[in-house]
Order: C-alpha cells, then sequence, then structure tokens
C-alpha cells in the first residue's frame, strides 16, 4: 500500500478518534479513518465517472478545491485510484488555471462549490473537451468505518504534478512518484522531529511543495494534526496562539513572517492581549520560515517579540526540501539554510567547469541527489534532460556558499540574483539582506540592469517605510558605505509603494526590471 495510506491506516488503528485536519472553515475535526473512508467514497466516484473499474493509470485529475479537509480528501482520493493529482491554484486567475490545465491535459476536473462561479470560464477556455465534476463538500462523520480496500500501487507511480513558482519563466509541471513524496516528507519528519502530539497550523497555498509536502504530507506521516486555515489573516494567527499549548507547528513564508511583526507592532504591542501573544507563540515547538531569503530583520523581531528563533529550510519544487537549519538554537544561523537533510546529497559546483567546489566561502551551483528528486518535467524531455548532470545530479540553478561548518548560504539564482558588475560576482540576496538592515527600509528587490560600461549596473527597487522619508540615492550610498564593497552598493535606485509577489512571497526580477527599465532587460 501506498506509504502515506499505511501510515493513516495505522495511525486510525491505534487511535480511532485521532485527528488527522481540523477545518476552521466548517469548524469541524476529521480523523485519519474518516479521512481514508471519504477519500475511498470518492474515488469510487471519480473512477465511475470516467467509467473505469478500478485504476485511473496515471490519469491526472486537476482540482480547484479551497485550503480544508475537501482538499485532502480530494487529493487522497485521486491517490487511491491510481491517479496524478494536479492541484489548481486557487488565487489564480482563469488565464492563468487555462496554462496550468492546458499544459497538464487532465481526464476531468473537480470544482469545489465556492469556484462553481469561475468553471463556466474555464470549461470554455479548454481546447479540448475535459469533463467537469462538483465535488460535495464533506462533513463530519461521528461513525465512520475504515475503508477495507488499500491502494495497492507501486511507488515508482506518478503521483502528483506542482507547479514550479514561475519566478524565471513560464511555469513547469513537476511530476513526483510516491516515492519521492514520502522521502521528501520522511526527511523533515526525521530532521524536524514531527511526532503524533504535533498540531500543524497551516495558512500556505496548496498547490506548491511548501503547503503539500512540509504542511499536509509530513504531517500525516507522522500523525500529526492539521489545523488548516482558508488563508493567512494575522489577526488570527495572533489569536490562536494566545491558547496555550494548542497548537506546536508554524510554517510560512519570509512576507508572512514580516505581516506577523507588522500587525503586532500595530494592534498588540502596548495592549492587554501584548503578554498572552508573546507567551503563546513562545510556546510553539517550531516556527520554520522558506520559499524565499528571510531577512535577518524579520527574523530578528520575530525572536524580540516571540523568543522564537526562526528555523530557515531551503527547497524547491523539484527536489522537495534539501537544506534546513538544526532544530538546536545553535544551529539557526542568520543568512543560512543550514546543512543537508538525511538522506539528500548536495554539492556544489563551478558554473563554467562544472569542477566541485569545496573551497570555504567559494561559490558554487548548487546541486543534489537523493530519493526525493523529481522525475520528470510534465512533457518536456529536453527540459529534464539539460538540468540533470551525466552523473544524475539535478542542477538547481540555485548558487550558494558554504561556511566552515558546512553550512550553506543562498546566494541566489544564477539566472536573476547573481549580477556580474566591472568584473565582479555579486549577489543581489546579500546587498538585499544588507540594504534591509536599514530601518527606513521595508521592502526592497536588488536587479542587475545591462549597461554598457559596466556589463551590468546594480539597482535597487525599495519600499520605505511608512512615516520615513524617502532617500536618495546619494544618502543611501553613504548609508551603505561601512555594510558592503563599493562596488556591491546600488548605482541605480527607484522607489515605489510596493513589490509585487506571488502567493510564495516571491518576487519576479524579470518582471521588475521590464516594468521599470524596459531597455535593460
Ligand atoms: P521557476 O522554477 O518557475 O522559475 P521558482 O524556482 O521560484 O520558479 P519554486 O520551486 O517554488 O519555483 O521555488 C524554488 C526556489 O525558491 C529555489 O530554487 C530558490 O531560488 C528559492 N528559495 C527557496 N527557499 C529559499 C531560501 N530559504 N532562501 C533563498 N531562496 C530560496
Ligand atoms: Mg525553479
Amino acid at each position: 500500500s501506498l506509504p502515506l495510506f499505511a501510515a493513516a491506516e495505522q495511525h486510525a488503528r491505534q487511535n480511532p478518534e485521532k485527528i488527522a485536519v481540523i477545518d476552521t472553515t466548517k469548524q469541524q475535526s476529521f480523523t485519519f479513518v474518516q479521512l481514508l473512508a471519504d477519500a475511498a467514497a470518492l474515488r469510487k466516484r471519480i473512477l465511475e465517472q470516467l467509467g473505469l473499474s478500478g485504476d485511473l493509470e496515471e490519469r491526472r485529475i486537476a482540482f480547484l478545491v479551497p485550503n480544508g479537509y475537501d482538499y485532502v480528501a480530494t487529493q487522497w482520493a485521486v491517490w487511491a485510484a491510481g491517479g496524478v493529482c494536479v492541484p489548481l491554484c486557487i488565487s489564480h486567475p482563469v488565464k492563468e488555471l487555462l496554462y496550468t490545465v492546458g499544459d497538464s491535459d487532465p481526464s476531468l476536473i473537480i470544482v469545489h462549490p465556492e469556484f462553481e462561479k469561475i468553471a463556466p470560464a474555464l470549461r470554455e477556455g479548454c481546447t479540448t473537451d475535459i469533463p467537469f465534476i462538483g465535488l460535495e463538500p464533506f462533513s463530519r462523520n461521528e461513525t465512520p468505518t475504515l475503508p477495507s480496500f488499500s491502494p495497492p500501487f507501486a511507488l515508482s507511480r506518478r503521483a502528483l504534478m506542482i507547479y514550479t513558482s514561475g519566478t524565471t519563466s513560464n511555469p513547469k509541471g513537476c511530476v513526483t512518484t510516491h516515492e519521492n513524496i514520502t522521502f521528501q516528507a520522511s526527511c523533515l519528519v526525521k530532521a524536524w522531529e514531527y511526532t503524533p502530539s504535533d498540531h500543524l497550523i497551516h495558512v500556505l497555498p496548496l498547490h506548491h511543495v511548501h503547503g503539500i509536502i512540509n504542511g499536509l504530507a509530513a504531517s500525516f506521516l507522522s500523525g500529526a494534526t492539521v489545523e488548516m486555515h482558508p488563508k493567512f489573516d494575522p489577526k488570527v494567527i495572533w489569536e490562536r496562539w494566545q491558547d496555550l499549548g494548542s497548537s506546536t507547528l508554524f510554517m510560512a513564508v519570509p512576507t508572512i513572517y514580516s505581516r506577523l511583526n507588522d500587525y503586532f507592532d500595530a494592534h498588540i504591542r502596548g495592549t492587554e492581549q501584548e503578554n498572552a501573544a508573546r507567551v503563546g507563540a513562545r510556546a510553539l515547538r517550531l516556527v520554520v520560515s522558506g520559499s524565499a531569503a528571510l531577512p535577518t530583520p524579520i527574523k530578528e523581531k520575530f525572536a524580540e517579540i516571540t523568543g522564537q528563533v526562526l528555523l530557515e529550510r531551503y527547497g524547491m519544487t523539484e527536489i522537495g526540501m534539501a537544506l534546513s537549519c538544526g532544530l538546536e538554537i545553535q544551529k539557526r544561523i542568520d543568512g543560512s539554510v543550514g546543512w543537508p537533510l538525511p538522506g539528500v546529497e548536495v554539492r556544489l559546483t563551478d558554473k563554467e567547469t562544472g569542477r566541485i567546489v569545496d573551497g570555504v566561502d567559494e561559490d558554487g551551483m548548487i546541486e543534489i541527489k537523493g530519493g526525493n528528486v523529481f522525475r520528470e518535467y510534465w512533457r518536456k524531455p529536453e527540459a529534464t534532460a539539460s538540468e540533470f548532470t551525466a552523473d544524475g545530479w539535478f542542477k538547481t540553478g540555485d548558487v550558494a556558499k558554504r561556511d566552515s561548518n558546512g553550512a550553506y548560504f543562498i546566494q541566489g539564482r544564477a539566472s536573476v540574483d547573481l549580477i556580474k558588475s566591472g568584473g565582479y560576482k555579486i549577489s543581489a540576496l546579500e546587498v538585499e539582506r544588507k540594504m534591509l538592515a536599514i530601518h527606513a527600509i521595508q521592502e526592497v528587490a536588488v536587479v542587475g540592469l545591462a549597461d554598457q560600461e559596466w556589463g551590468q549596473r546594480v539597482a535597487a527597487v525599495v519600499k520605505f517605510r511608512e512615516g520615513t522619508t524617502p532617500m536618495e540615492l546619494p544618502t543611501l550610498r553613504a548609508e551603505l558605505k561601512n555594510e558592503m564593497a563599493p562596488y556591491k552598493i546600488p548605482t541605480v535606485l527607484k522607489v515605489v509603494d510596493g513589490i509585487e509577489r506571488n502567493a510564495m512571497g516571491k518576487v519576479n526580477k524579470k518582471v521588475i526590471v521590464q516594468k521599470y527599465w524596459p531597455d535593460k532587460a
């Protein structure tokens, strides 16, 4: 049987009352027993709809379901039927949904009633005739029974297709197998010591590896409970944490921690709630940040408020997670994403020569090997082939360096974050990190602009904090003089009201350059 199902069955047998999911929208909780029962029922419906007797044979099933129990039951039903889950992003406009649908070429689209309104537009936009079914939302059953089937499929079967964030080009469908999913989830269970007593508050999107693997799969594998919120709301989270001991885990992207910090300052600091909020957050077992570089001021501010030192990790759609800081506080190093996860091999190589880079503080391209590495980009055999070395390492396209303790520091994407100016290589992430130490700077994106004289120029797009006077370039440069080498200091400044980020808090730098300096892209 598939490991996630076997684990769920075991949790269900050990404790039939054990809650897998708390759905905060429905205000209901769902046991592992019910999850397996509901997945079995929906599995049957899916197979009937397609006129099949028992196996989807790796057909893709796309679904548009809000964050909550219905999502989990749908995902498990597709797996139980031997299909490939294609979770659609609920915040995408129809045009982007159609990209995913068109590319993944599903046999069926399942739409939750919440998205009924856009179903006609979606259906109309499909170039092929794909059947749609409406999902009948699940509700708590007081007496569920464990279904008698268990999915007998091979681990090597395609199981999940998640689209990359599209930061560097069109999103690519990353196909992972059941083996990959289990491997990715179990590395985290080991490294972060998930147990059945854990209770995760889940606020992340569910079309992305962060929410699906780190949030759902790792929790279910270990028998932890996932409390699913429809979306992130800082007020709800601060209140929720005040219920001492009722949750243990929280995972998010840096922008979420920034919003939690800002909300605390604006609405909690100095009120009668302040102490309870601080104490509640401090009581959590583990709070994790990832998907984009965590600015040290955000980490420091969160620690000042809560006493929690955020644990940063690095991963991507193709590989799940690969590097993580440690559970011990001394292993949560500012600016570092830590060490390889158990079972994941990581190496750095020279971009030009491919030689293995093993020096301290030496930049290299991150390459990964292990059971976590995805199987293929969907229907892109050339792209798949070109992202692997001859000896089977996956080329992430990210650059990092290591300190003398072997801890990794991400320097950014080779394609957009590594700026070459006047013969120097500059990490945009490093410049951003240092600029964020200036209090007046709330958000920054550093980009390279094509330049005849320098090759590239370092440009900064900055949002200044409300209530501060935006700096002029000379003032900014003077402020940065003691922080970094002169060639790293931006020579172009663009002041903006906000920096556009996608659902995972990522900035698309190509879009930024196009928008502000179309002739320098
Ligand atoms: P696309 O591949 O479509 O361009 P994407 O790479 O942003 O989009 P994801 O797979 O969601 O899509 O993101 C993975 C990338 O996110 C990594 O390759 C890395 O550049 C970045 N990343 C993830 N975690 C961190 C981190 N802790 N620090 C810095 N960067 C990170
Ligand atoms: Mg990528």
